[in-house]
């Protein structure tokens, strides 16, 4: 018999685990599709910025992730194409401007996550067809959804399978990581090293453990697939460096590019991409992920409203309108930090003068916002909250800690979790404005949805 449910994630690396929580808080019944068959324990991603550490704040994760965050050394400093001037210190917000999360830990966490709200993640799962919503697994097993989400990675079969176009550019660099020892932690003090011939990045701890990158400006991988052998990542970066660097007990090593696309469409039908299904880039700044968590969280309630029978029309394209600019926009800043790090001495008048540019307040303030994506805003109105990121009110957080919907105002509205306060103003449940001010707000909120999410379907 064939198996039915809502939603079929595929794909249970962060993205895919933050989405099928976010539709388990509106009772979506929620199948998450995962290859492997337990996780790597392996991290890419170790930066975790503003606006996810709010987002993860207004869901009561936070202190999950604090718990396991490691102490940065140079927690305001921050850089940009290799330029080590930004100060975080000089942004405000109402939560740390970063979290040093390895990005097993954010899987881990998100996952129990899902699974503690009812999501069924199925792991040895590979997906290898899709027919509209009906997805099929290598083994032949298929599940008939209403919508299918590829939060499958930057190769996604979903993405493949649709049709969708993914495009942009081939990588034209190439970038080692090592998760190694180095036995000497002062042959590469912490921090970014470029010579002529490119760059080595230190993350190695004082007792020498940690990780190292190697960045190589002469052409890309021949096969990035290529299994990475110590001998090749010692060579690489004692070459660019000009001196011998003992290292030793390599626990992870792997190549990866600046190669950068995006998908065309982030919905076609029933079939939606989100993370890096959606899009790739050099992962300068650390922002894929945050990137795709957010993907995430803007999709989820617009997603649940439509099966739920509450959205407006035209709501779940809003997913697309919305998420691709913001992802077309740090796509832009990722190629804009490749050029900056080029090593090629003819670049080095471009980065004095983005240098001074740089330790101007206003541009200090435009690239720390913009990296940690609290810049991030949706499509205004006549009042100025409007589509920007609700402000940290006392007590919003718990009250979106369930994903609704939030009224700010004299009086409960029906529906909404409210919260006293004199201006008025409706939150989404991804936490950005929908509508504030003094008149409007019945029409403003049709726009989005015919009715809260009252009802909850499998909860
Ligand atoms: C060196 C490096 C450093 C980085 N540092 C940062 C950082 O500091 N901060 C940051 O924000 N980002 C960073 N990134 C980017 C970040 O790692 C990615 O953006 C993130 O992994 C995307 O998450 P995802 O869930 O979309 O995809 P993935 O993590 O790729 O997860 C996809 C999942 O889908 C599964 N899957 C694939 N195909 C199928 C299939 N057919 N059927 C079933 N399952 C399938 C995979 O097994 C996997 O578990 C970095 C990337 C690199 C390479």
């Amino acid at each position: 018999m064939l198996e039915t449910t809502d939603v079929v994630i595929v794909g249970a690396g962060p993205v895919g685990a933050m989405l099928a929580a976010e539709l388990r808080l509106h009772g979506i019944g929620v199948v998450v599709l995962e290859r492997l068959t337990r996780p790597t324990g392996l991290s890419k991603a170790h930066a975790l910025h503003a606006r996810t550490i709010q987002t993860l704040d207004r869901r009561g994760l936070l202190d999950r992730f604090v718990s396991v965050a490691g102490k940065g050394p140079r927690a305001g400093r921050a850089q940009f194409g290799g330029l080590e001037v930004l100060d975080r210190t000089a942004v405000e917000a109402d939560v740390p401007m970063m979290l040093g999360v390895p990005q097993a830990e954010t899987e881990r966490i998100l996952l129990d996550h899902a699974v503690s709200l009812g999501a069924d993640v199925r792991r040895g799962q590979e997906v290898v067809g899709i027919d509209g919503a009906t997805v099929e697994t290598v083994s032949g097993h298929r599940i008939a959804a209403e919508f299918v989400v590829g939060a499958d990675g930057g190769r996604s079969t979903v993405r493949k399978l649709a049709g969708i176009d993914f495009a942009g550019t081939d990588a034209t660099i190439a970038g080692l990581l090592g998760d190694v020892t180095v036995e000497d932690p002062r042959a590469i003090p912490f921090g970014w090293h470029r010579t002529e011939r490119g760059w080595v990045i230190s993350m190695v701890r004082p007792d020498g453990a940690g990780r190292v990158f190697a960045l190589t400006f002469d052409g890309p991988h021949a096969d990035r697939d290529a299994p990475l052998g110590m001998a090749e990542f010692r060579s690489t970066v004692e070459r660019i460096l000009g001196r011998p660097v003992s290292m030793r007990d390599p626990r992870w090593l792997s190549r990866f590019g600046d190669g950068c696309r995006q998908a065309v469409e982030y919905r076609r039908g029933t079939v939606l991409l989100v993370g890096d299904a959606a899009h790739v880039h050099f992962p300068a700044g650390g922002q894929g992920l945050n990137l795709g968590l957010q993907d995430a969280v803007n999709l989820g309630w617009k997603l649940a409203a439509t099966i739920n029978g509450t959205a407006a029309d035209g709501l779940l394209d809003t997913y697309h309108a919305e998420r691709h600019p913001v992802g077309e926009r740090v796509l832009r800043n990722a190629r804009t930090q490749v050029v900056l790090m080029d090593p090629d001495p003819r670049f080095d008048p471009l980065r004095e003068v983005f240098t001074e540019l740089m330790l101007l307040d206003e541009t200090n303030r435009h690239l720390v916002s913009m990296l940690a994506g609290l810049d991030v805003h949706y499509a205004p109105g006549d009042h100025p909250a409007i589509g920007h990121y609700a402000p940290a009110l006392p007590g919003l957080a718990k009250r979106q800690r369930g994903g609704q919907w939030v009224y700010v105002g004299p009086e409960p509205l029906d529906g909404a979790e409210w919260l006293a306060g004199q201006e008025q103003m409706l939150i989404r449940p991804d936490g950005y404005v929908a509508w504030a001010g003094e008149q409007g707000m019945a029409e403003a909120l049709r726009r989005w949805v015919t009715s809260f999410p009252a009802t909850n379907r499998h909860r």
